[in-house]
């Protein structure tokens, strides 16, 4: 963690060096030259390192704070008193520091009375809202099935704005902004939907604008895997790690990078779009109008189009569970699909692997149901695809087969913009 000092009267010394936040923005600013920051943004960007270093490390005292920071008590007090006066952090009661004596540590973690967070997912059927607290905890949540897709676009805006409404009634304070991951693409710039291609209704929809307008908080949206990596990178295995991928699995394919320390969204948030990556040239049709997508042979349609051809029993249930059990079961030819499964969605993971190396993946949706047997069928292929380098173990882990990973992504969005603004 590096604080910059901001004891000094003289403005200039208070640049920070580095620019803070997820990345997106700053590339232009960060290429050959850094940005220099105001006093006033050094003292966000401190708060910022602060709250990220006890979401990496859990509860720290002050003098532990210091110690990794490089910096005197008396800088990191300056620091956390106005969170603590501003109820977001709260310091327990002293734990002795250790036989020999010393100062008892006070750890300081979230208050449980801070302000919480709302995430809201919007998938093309449904829409999902909870209420969590800054470290994680769902307080309250909602999930309604949404109208037709392809039908006007407003029942389905009231709908999504009842299921928020609802959920923020229920919250014991007002909470510090509302984050949407969507099942779809997103203009991130514009806090609009650029396509959702379950339900076309919602295609350009400025959804941030109106949420924001009907409950006066702040709205930021993400594409859903760059949500499920936010929860993953704040709440999961990806805490405290500089490198990481997510993929999720089910009716769509996507995945997303938390790239040297960022969330890579690539501009206006185009990047991301892993499942319309090519792996077979003049393949198959893809939903996107284009031939050979990772999309087309890594989805569950493909695997209930190829168990109806492998005759497997119920051939448009099969998910990633029934598979596996079918596969222990010896059904014919439930193993077979379940080692091309596991090739398909790992070729998608191998190109990955190989364009930027984030050596851990973290997989979400229906291949998490096929537990430990498929997840090593998947890792195994992957690493027959991708040749051996020094350094270069690849580690694979299960994440979430349910929308809690993502609810809680969304709402983890907020703490990324939090992060970047004076509190
Ligand atoms: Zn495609």
């Amino acid at each position: 963690m590096n604080i910059t000092d901001d004891d000094s009267p003289n403005g200039a010394r208070n640049a920070a060096f580095t620019p803070p936040g997820d990345g997106a923005g700053t590339e232009r600013a960060g290429r050959g030259r850094k940005a220099l920051l105001s006093s006033s943004m050094v003292g966000s960007t401190n708060r910022g390192r602060v709250l990220q270093a006890l979401f990496d490390l859990g509860p720290t005292s002050r003098a532990e704070l210091a110690r990794l920071a490089g910096v005197n008590r008396t800088t990191i007090s300056g620091i956390v008193q106005p969170l603590i006066d501003d109820q977001v952090l709260v310091e327990s009661d002293p734990v002795p520091a250790n036989p020999g004596g010393g100062k008892p540590a006070r750890p300081l973690w979230f208050s449980p009375h801070a302000r919480p967070i709302c995430g809201v997912l919007l998938m093309p059927d449904a829409v999902h809202a909870c209420v969590a607290t800054l470290d994680g905890k769902i307080e309250s949540e909602r999930k309604i099935a949404l109208p037709d897709g392809r039908g006007p676009v407003q029942p389905i805006i009231e709908t999504i704005a009842q299921c928020v409404g609802d959920t923020l009634a229920k919250a014991r304070r007002t909470p510090f902004g509302i984050g949407v991951g969507v099942g779809g693409m997103v203009d991130t710039d514009r806090g609009s939907i650029v396509t959702v291609n379950l339900a076309p209704s919602l295609d350009r929809y400025p959804l941030a604008d109106d949420l924001g307008r009907r409950f006066g908080l702040p709205v930021k949206l993400d594409h859903h895997p760059r949500a499920l990596l936010v929860g993953d990178r704040w709440f999961g295995a990806g805490r405290g790690v500089r490198q990481f991928a997510v993929v999720y699995t089910g009716e769509v394919l996507g995945g997303a990078l938390y790239f040297d320390g960022h969330l890579y969204r690539g501009t206006a948030g185009a990047g991301g779009e892993l499942g319309h990556t090519f792996v077979q040239l003049d393949g198959e049709l893809c939903r996107c109008g284009r031939r050979g997508c990772w999309d087309t042979i890594a989805t569950l349609s493909w695997l209930r189009r190829e168990a109806a051809r492998a005759a497997l029993p119920e051939a448009d249930l099969v998910d990633s569970a029934r598979l596996v059990d079918m596969a222990a079961r010896r059904l014919p030819g439930a193993a077979e699909l379940l080692d091309r499964y596991a090739r398909n969605v790992a070729v998608g993971i191998a190109n990955l692997q190989q364009t930027v190396a984030p050596n851990i993946f973290i997989l979400h949706g229906d291949v998490v149901l096929g537990g430990d047997r498929l997840l090593t069928a998947i890792a195994d292929h992957v690493r027959a695809m991708v040749p051996s380098r020094p350094g270069g173990a690849i580690e694979f882990i299960a994440g979430d087969a349910g929308d809690r990973a993502a609810l809680l992504g969304a709402a983890g969005l907020v703490i990324s913009e939090l992060l970047q603004l004076p509190i």
